[in-house]
């Protein structure tokens, strides 16, 4: 029998409508390059986003037509998911930390009809202006008497030249839930970097979810801080579920150093905020050189890559909780998150850290397998290991326009993460390893993350990264990079050795330990370990 409910479409408009009409007063602060701040609330956002999408209706761009940001994150490029979403087009904001080459790549692989762009950024286009399509509008996020002049780029427009005086509402289309909104290439750390087209539905049951007290979330009562850029799989939903939930947004621009952080976070009174672990890690030290404590800030979101517990101890100890979550550009992204459950309640600290460490359980929506050597699932025991699994709602079904390049992508509707997992009997997932990155010693698995972590609880370690070596006898050997913390002293080789007594079984222990002044980091902030494995 078929119900009798009403059939209405999810859209990314309606929530800025929402936001709009019954948080209209709530603050969306953007702290700009030069220290200084501005502040909006989602009623006049909601009225300059309205502009903008009348203005791409007059640039003549078409429903589906790619529109392409290169912004930190601020409340103009909030302006352009919604404006560029809402009516019909697909945001794709592009990491400009990649490589000019990949950025290139992705222009012209996404056909970009346009591209805004942040005056800090745009040197990044002057490299490959001879790249851009011909067709291609640049316009710059600045008022009109800011707007640089380039001699490499064709005219460049000014934001607010471009949406001033027009009408303030728009009539968002109402759109079929399964058209594309946005688009976020994968960092490509192997290959070209591969495009995920998500659709309004998929990003509204993703920000919805996201808010829940078990996952980040988010209340009207919060003040919300990503520090996730924009560009970084759209801030992990973020600047959806924020305005969602009528939660006062603060946007915290390019400086994201820890001084700027801790001095924006106590001023706004932000109590909630979402980033990667070297994010924390800057932060933490940060306070604790200060001697300072947060005012309001009561939970982070930590994901992209595993959270060291070390780590998660500092922060709990200046009385942040650290929540983790898992995920990937093709999961929306957030697929776990690693809330506790009321029989965790008489945890020591021990067991509490232990359970952080996981990556968490799965949110309604998001189905997992985790799948053994023998195709089938593996036991749910917290021990036993095997590929990672995920179907659901907010996982994409293919790429963008490489219909024959999805290999991952199962024709039984399941994608392949390409992460190595345990699960216990309560759903907690715990990332092993991402599978190319796990050290394969006389036919065991060795954890590089495992190793990581446990050398970054060593007072006089700031970062480390654990790389197979090959070798005769056991096939793979791990080797451990380390970056001291400044100012300490070096310790010896075997010191750090001796460091993994009792933590880890002997034949887990790192053959070779280097000491680097730096380490490689890919575009979102995650160890570049094909870099570091040809250190080795
Ligand atoms: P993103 O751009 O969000 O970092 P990618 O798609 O580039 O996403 O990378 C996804 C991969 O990042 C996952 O498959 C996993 O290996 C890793 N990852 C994400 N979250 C975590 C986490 N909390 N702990 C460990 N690894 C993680």
């Amino acid at each position: 029998m078929q119900a009798l409910m009403m059939d209405r479409p999810l859209l990314v408009s309606a929530i800025l409508d929402h936001a709009a009409a019954y948080h209209g007063d709530t603050e969306v602060v953007s702290a700009e390059a030069g220290g200084r701040r501005s502040r909006t609330t989602y009623a006049a956002l909601a009225r300059r986003a309205a502009q903008l999408a009348h203005a791409l209706d007059e640039m003549r761009l078409g429903s589906g037509d790619r529109v392409a940001t290169l912004a930190w994150n601020s409340a103009r490029h909030l302006e352009l998911y919604y404006g560029v979403g809402g009516s019909g087009r697909v945001c794709h904001t592009i990491n400009p930390r990649l490589f000019k080459e990949q950025i290139a790549f992705i222009i012209q692989h996404a056909e970009d009809r346009a591209l805004f762009v942040e005056p800090g950024f745009l040197p990044i286009l002057e490299a490959i202006a001879d790249q851009l399509p011909k067709t291609c509008r640049i316009v710059v996020l600045c008022g009109a008497d800011d707007l640089p002049t380039s001699e490499t780029l064709p005219a460049l427009t000014a934001y607010e030249d471009l949406i001033v005086g027009r009408p303030e509402a728009y009539d968002w289309p109402s759109l079929d839930e399964n058209t594309a909104c946005a688009l976020c290439y994968t960092s490509g750390t192997t290959g070209d970097p591969k495009g995920v087209l998500y659709s309004h539905r998929s990003t509204v049951l993703h920000a919805m979810a996201i808010g829940w007290p078990d996952a980040l979330g988010v209340s009207a009562a919060d003040t919300v801080c990503p520090v996730v850029p924009m560009f970084h799989v759209n801030a992990w939903g973020l600047p959806y579920a924020v305005p969602m939930m009528g939660a006062k947004l603060v946007m915290p621009g390019p400086n994201l150093d820890g001084a700027s952080l801790a001095r924006l976070f106590d001023e706004e009174g932000v109590t909630m905020s979402a980033g990667v672990p070297t994010i924390w890690m800057a932060l933490t030290a940060h306070m604790e050189k200060e001697g300072a404590r947060f005012q309001k800030l009561k939970r982070v979101a930590v994901g992209g890559s595993a959270m060291p517990p070390a780590l998660t101890s500092r922060m709990n100890a200046l009385g942040v909780e650290v929540r983790h979550a898992w995920g990937m550009t093709e999961t929306s992204p957030v697929g776990l998150a690693s809330a506790p459950k009321a029989k965790h309640a008489g945890h020591s600290d021990e067991e509490r850290l232990a359970l952080v460490a996981k990556q968490g359980r799965p949110l309604f929506g998001m189905e997992f397998r985790v799948e053994g050597a023998d195709g089938g699932d593996v036991a749910r025991d917290g021990k036993s290991f095997g590929a990672l699994l995920v179907r659901g709602p907010w996982v994409a079904s293919r790429y963008f326009g490489r219909d024959a390049e999805s290999p991952n992508f199962r024709p039984d509707g399941w994608f392949e993460t390409g992460d190595v997992v345990t699960m216990d009997a309560d759903g907690y997932v715990q990332i092993v390893d991402r599978t190319k990155d796990v050290v394969k010693s006389g036919g065991e698995w060795i954890s590089s993350i495992d190793l990581e972590n446990i050398a970054v609880g060593h007072p006089a370690v700031a970062e480390a990264a654990v790389v197979a070596r090959a070798d005769e006898k056991w096939g793979e050997r791990p080797v451990l990079f380390l970056v001291l913390k400044p100012g300490t002293e070096k310790p010896g080789v075997e010191d750090i050795k001796a460091f993994y007594d009792g933590k880890v079984a002997r034949w887990c222990v790192p053959d070779d330990v280097r000491f680097v002044d730096d380490l490689p980091h890919t575009a979102t902030g995650k160890l570049r370990k094909t870099d570091i494995r040809k250190l080795v």
